[in-house]
């Protein structure tokens, strides 16, 4: 599954394509398909200060070397755990934003509502999908019993460490 977006100079999204529709039906919102999304700020779909400042920092540097940054996330739905490779390329004044998915692991089977009572309600990392449950990060993989929930979105500083490391190369 690959999919992509294009920025133009002011980040409004100005083209996406690929399997992006058919990834938005498969997670049950229309309100990604791209028609919806066209025109838009990609900042309108990033929850968290940490996230902009992250994503912030891989667009300066890729306009300020004009060259391509690869990097990873995970995108995780309580039932399915998916690991995709972001490339940011530079594209006239804007950015080409290439999404391919290389990892998915079934996390539970889809069925019982697990939005209910007994979720664990955390802050979940924007790019790895942990959640910090009592001064831990953990991966909902790695803990398949417990249901999380995110209570709010930020960048766990593993991740934010990785990122520095990577852009200094
Ligand atoms: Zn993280």
């Amino acid at each position: 599954m690959q999919s992509f977006y294009r920025l133009d100079e002011r980040e409004r999204i100005a083209e996406c394509g690929g399997d992006w529709d058919r990834f938005a039906l498969d997670n049950g919102s229309t309100r990604s398909l791209s028609k919806a999304v066209q025109g838009r700020p990609i900042w309108d779909f990033v929850e968290g200060i940490g996230m902009s400042s992250y994503l912030g920092a891989i667009f300066f540097h890729v306009r300020r070397t004009g060259e391509g940054f690869e990097s990873s996330y995970r995108c995780d739905s309580p039932y399915r755990a998916r690991r995709f490779r972001m490339r940011t390329e530079p594209c006239g004044k804007g950015l080409l934003l290439i999404h391919c998915l290389v990892w998915s692991a079934v996390i539970r089977d889809i069925g019982e509502d697990v939005s209910g009572e007994g979720a664990v309600s955390a802050p979940r990392c924007s790019v790895c999908c942990r959640f910090l449950v009592e001064g831990a990060w953990i991966d909902p993989v790695a803990d398949p019993g417990r249901v999380f929930m995110p209570s709010e979105h930020c960048v766990c500083p593993d991740c934010k460490a990785a990122l520095r490391v990577q852009l200094a190369e």
